[in-house]
């Protein structure tokens, strides 16, 4: 896999993948802090509704128990007194008419609609005031009074009047018959009852308050639904089997609470089991419907406080209404997500490619000079390990071409010393086998020449003479060069070493019309064999006046090179050589100048003196021409060339 996907990938995961987690993680969490805190919000909802309905119903129980004490009813009390005997009140049309004139007032400033009534010790209806309105007593029955409906003998209805507690308001079931909403349904609540107290103890009459819900209907209709939540009320009533399970409300199914209750309407079915087996773990909680699609949050509330009556109140909520916002925010959330997804990708691209680049560049550098290419890198590498690396590369690089160079000299030494080696050896051969026959022949020549006076025939052996020293001299130079003699040491004063020498040349200098200079330093001594040094010194003059014009100067210089190395330079004006000559400069035999006058060994002579010395001999073109030609040779005889 290349280096950039690599990086790409691991980045990338390391990344997105906790992002991912984190994103999938921080949704999780908030959604379930949320949802903690929504069913809080709507069960603290739905019972500050119920305190609100237990508050309405505890304001009426208070009304209706200060009415039972009320000095209008003290003043009926006679009336209620007098039937308590059977009798009839002598002002009993005032009585009854002023305090159902109070009635009415009351109810309508007080009391919801429904009716009020008061009811003589047997049960019968003394006072009827409904819906602000009286019933006038107009209805005659076994006493001397009349009644305010038509005379009903329940003795049912008056046993459980007779065992209610006195002065306080209990709730009952009144018959059909007595009952606001007669045969069209049950009622929405029972009725508040108050047995009137009288003198000594005993009863003197009932008060009834029948009550229509319709405040707390309107408590219900104003109540907050958080998430569009449709109320439910159920009364349950082990006491009542036909009251058992019945709806009172039902906003779903648009049941009000002040309207005549239907008897099938129950808590029925799938979701009226889940209810009551919630509502039989605990009074209060919160439970998803079986299908999922509902929340339903629900709390039981006891309205009668003498009844095991027990309402189950219930809000039931879309389960989407509650999960939408979540879902907006998860789909915020993964968006966000995706956004960073992306910019993460295309980053981590970036980054992956500046970081891969300069070592795929580097890897293709190395290649191009594995193959013997060299090519320049740039500076600017970030980051920093990178630029490390190419340090290193260039460093090892320059390392190995130094050290090729080093080996390449070493080689260019070796075979130069090899051939020098094997034509020396030849030379000598040579030139020993030629020496003697030539020396036969100068010596003839000369007794020839001293037999032959005058004419062309001595001119000849003149010529030949001439040409056998020739030879001759070529012979010589070829057996000093095949010799290579150990040096013999002496100590040299440089600078007076050198002006011997240039006086060695000086005709051949002044004939061509040559200035040569001298820079050496006073104090220069040297180790060396004064005469095999002469003879370099000597060779190197004669080139350097040779290869220069009319008029040029030459010029030698001595100086101390470091501690323990001269340096001798023979500088010239001259032609200069190519980079071809150059490379043969020090070869056996190699002169570019014509037959008769080099012998192409000056400079190798000179080359193997300068070794035995322990030196190095270079040559190099000058910058305005010319040639130099350097010589190092060490201060001290060394003892590696001491043979
Ligand atoms: P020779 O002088 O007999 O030719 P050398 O070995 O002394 O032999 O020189 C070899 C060759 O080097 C010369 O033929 C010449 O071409 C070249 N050479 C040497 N010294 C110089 C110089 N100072 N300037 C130009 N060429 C030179």
């Amino acid at each position: 896999m290349r280096l950039r996907t690599n990086i790409f990938l691991w980045v990338s995961l390391a990344t997105v993948v906790p992002l991912t987690l984190i994103a999938l993680g921080a949704t999780a969490y908030s959604e379930h802090i949320h949802r903690g805190d929504l069913d809080r919000q709507i069960a603290a909802n739905l019972n500050s509704m119920v305190v609100e309905i237990d508050r309405r119903l505890g304001y009426e129980r208070e009304v209706i128990a200060a009415l039972a004490v009320s000095p209008p009813m003290q003043e009926y009390m006679p009336v209620l007194l007098a039937a308590r005997e059977h009798r009839r009140a002598p002002d009993f049309a005032l009585r009854t008419s002023r305090f159902t004139g109070f009635l009415e007032e009351l109810q309508s400033v007080l009391l919801e609609n429904g009716s009020i009534r008061v009811l003589d010790p047997q049960g019968d209806t003394l006072v009827k005031v409904r819906n602000s309105r009286r019933t006038p007593a107009s209805f005659s029955g076994l006493n001397p009074y009349p009644y305010a409906e038509p005379e009903l003998h329940d003795d049912f209805l008056l046993a459980e009047l007779q065992a209610l507690p006195e002065g306080e308001v209990s709730y009952l079931s009144l018959p059909p018959s007595l009952n606001d909403f007669g045969s069209t349904g049950l009622p929405p609540m029972q009725d508040a009852a108050v047995p009137l107290p009288g003198p000594h103890g005993m009863t003197t009459g009932y008060l009834l308050v029948n009550s229509l819900g319709t405040h707390i209907a309107r408590i219900l209709e104003l109540a907050p639904r958080m998430f569009n939540g449709k109320l439910l009320i159920v009364e349950l009533n082990p006491e009542t089997p036909s009251r058992d399970r019945l709806i009172l409300y039902d906003e779903s199914r648009g049941i009000l609470f002040n309207t005549p209750k239907d008897p099938d309407k129950k808590l029925t079915g799938a979701f009226g089991e889940q209810l009551l087996h919630a509502d039989n773990q605990s009074p209060y909680g919160v439970f998803t419907t079986r299908n999922g699609k509902s929340r339903v949050y629900y709390t039981e509330y006891l309205p009668y406080p003498n009844k095991l009556v027990t309402w189950l109140i219930a809000t039931r909520i879309d389960s989407q209404e509650i999960t939408a916002p979540f879902h907006r925010i998860r789909l915020g959330i993964f968006l966000f997500a995706a956004i960073a997804l992306v910019l993460t990708l295309v980053l981590t691209h970036l980054g992956a490619r500046r970081i891969a680049e300069p070592i795929t560049q580097l890897a293709e550098n190395l290649k191009a000079y594995a193959r013997g290419k060299r090519v320049a890198l740039p500076d600017q590498y970030t980051p920093s390990e990178i630029r490390e690396l190419k340090d290193s590369f260039e460093y090892m690089a320059d390392t190995m071409e130094r050290a090729q160079a080093e080996r390449d000299h070493a080689e260019k030494m070796m075979l130069q010393s090899a051939k020098l080696a094997s034509i020396g050896e030849m030379a000598a051969g040579i030139g020993h086998e030629i020496n003697n026959p030539l020396n036969n022949i100068l010596t003839l020549t000369k007794l020839m020449r001293r037999q032959v006076q005058g004419g062309d025939l001595a001119n000849d052996l003149n010529s030949l003479n001439e040409e056998a020293h020739r030879a001759s001299e070529i012979i010589k130079g070829i057996l000093n060069f095949a010799r290579q003699l150990p040096p013999q040491y002496t100590r040299i004063h440089v600078p007076s070493w050198v002006d011997e020498s240039i006086a060695l040349v000086s005709q051949e200098a002044k004939r061509r019309g040559i200035q040569i200079d001298t820079e050496t330093d006073d104090g220069l001594i040297i180790e060396g064999d004064a005469r095999q040094l002469q003879q370099v010194l000597v060779n190197l003059l004669l080139n350097a006046i040779q290869a220069s014009d009319r008029g040029d100067h030459v010029v030698v210089k001595a100086r101390q090179h470091d501690a323990s190395h001269a340096m001798l330079c023979v500088c010239d004006e001259g032609s200069g050589v190519e980079s071809a000559v150059m490379e043969k400069l020090f070869d056996p035999f190699f002169t570019t100048k014509p037959i008769g006058q080099g012998s192409g060994l000056g400079l190798s002579v000179s080359l193997g003196i300068v070794e035995h010395h322990g030196g190095k001999i270079t040559a190099e073109n000058n910058e305005r021409g010319g040639l130099t030609v350097n010589v190092i040779l060490p201060l001290k005889r060394s003892t590696d060339h001491n043979a």
